[in-house]
């Protein structure tokens, strides 16, 4: 039995010629970055047929079905030879992300500011070596589901994503982008083109994760913590937290972050935060963990999130 159906192969050689084949071919186009959720989507209708015959489905697969519907794309557009898409660029007080680069770039020290080495923290822990090899923190965004790591550490960070169409662009606020699991506000002819976000100096973040294990595990529940920080005095003039699989989409803990503001950036603050980041939830119970014990991480998580922000911001160690 064939695993994957039938479909065409375009390879634009610019972003002009890319917008177009979007235009023309709408929803029946998928476009390909790394292939890391794309071909797995695209093989599980032939999986599921087989495993179903088998009687051995697996309940993971089934569930993800429910949350993503399978990919069938009449034409898959890589993006690969448009490496304008691809690489960081540092600018005054603004970090440029195309969205094509991988995890792997990401992940090397040195490769984002403190402001943004939660996106560092995301990238260095998803899936394996060779999956960071080849994955890009777009096609994580774009896939937009509720766990998807870098996703959460940007919304953190306070990104803004930038979709073209041949119609024009537009930017859209990370935190407005996603509507649902697996869904987004980017139309069927888009294309993310470029994820910017704020890097100044005193500003700081960091991500982490729990999982059942360390590597190749979707996120039991994760935080992300962006703070501004006064150097001397230690007083937090701005903050952000955010949270990945707690949600139908990554979500900001935003009471937890508006009582940081005008406190001083010690245990104590983030500890407080943590309470009210639970208060903000409702995570619910599924094959992965409780509830109860998914509450229990979002306070733990968002102080450590928090604690490394905090160093991150005033220049103490745990840079990327
Ligand atoms: C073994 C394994 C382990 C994994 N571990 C993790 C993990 O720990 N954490 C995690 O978050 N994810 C994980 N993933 C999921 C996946 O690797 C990530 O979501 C990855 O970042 C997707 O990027 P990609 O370049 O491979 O996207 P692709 O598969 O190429 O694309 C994903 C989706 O985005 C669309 N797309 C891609 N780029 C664009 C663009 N520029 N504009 C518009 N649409 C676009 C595609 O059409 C597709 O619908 C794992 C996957 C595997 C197979």
């Amino acid at each position: 039995m064939r695993i994957l159906h039938d479909f065409s192969y375009e390879r634009p050689k610019s972003l002009k010629e890319a917008l177009k084949l979007l235009e023309a071919h709408g929803a029946a186009l998928s476009p390909l970055a790394g292939g890391t959720d794309l071909v797995v989507n695209m093989k599980m209708r032939g999986i599921l047929q087989i495993t179903e015959k088998a009687g051995t489905a697996d309940a993971r697969w089934r569930a993800a079905r429910r949350v993503q519907p399978i990919q069938t794309p009449s034409v898959v557009m890589s993006l690969a030879d448009l490496p304008k898409l691809r690489g960081v660029r540092k600018g005054k007080g603004l970090v440029r992300i195309g969205p094509t680069t991988t995890m792997a770039e990401l992940a090397a020290p040195g490769a984002l500011p403190p402001a943004l080495a939660a996106v560092g923290d995301a990238a260095a822990i998803m899936g394996s070596a060779l999956i960071r090899n080849r994955a890009t923190i777009g096609g994580n965004v774009v896939n937009a589901r509720p766990a998807a790591d870098t996703a959460v550490a940007l919304l953190a960070a306070g990104a803004k994503l930038r979709l073209a169409a041949r119609s024009g662009e537009r930017e859209v606020e990370i935190a407005a982008f996603f509507t649902g699991p697996g869904r987004s506000v980017r139309r069927a002819d888009e294309l993310l083109v470029l994820i910017e976000a704020p890097a100044e100096r005193g500003q700081g973040s960091a991500y982490v994760r729990m999982g059942s294990r360390r590597q190749l595990e979707i996120a039991l529940v994760s935080a992300g913590a962006w703070l501004e920080v006064d150097k001397p005095t230690r007083t937090i003039r701005a903050a952000r937290i955010s949270l990945g699989a707690v949600g139908p989409t990554p979500l900001l803990a935003t009471k937890a972050a508006a009582g940081l503001v005008g406190r001083t950036a010690d245990p104590e603050a983030f500890a407080a935060a943590g309470r009210t980041a639970r208060a903000e939830v409702k995570p619910i119970d599924d094959f992965r963990g409780s509830a109860a014990y998914r509450l229990e991480l979002v306070e733990t998580l968002v102080q450590r999130a928090l604690a490394a922000a905090a160093s991150r911001a005033v220049g103490k160690g745990g840079r990327r």
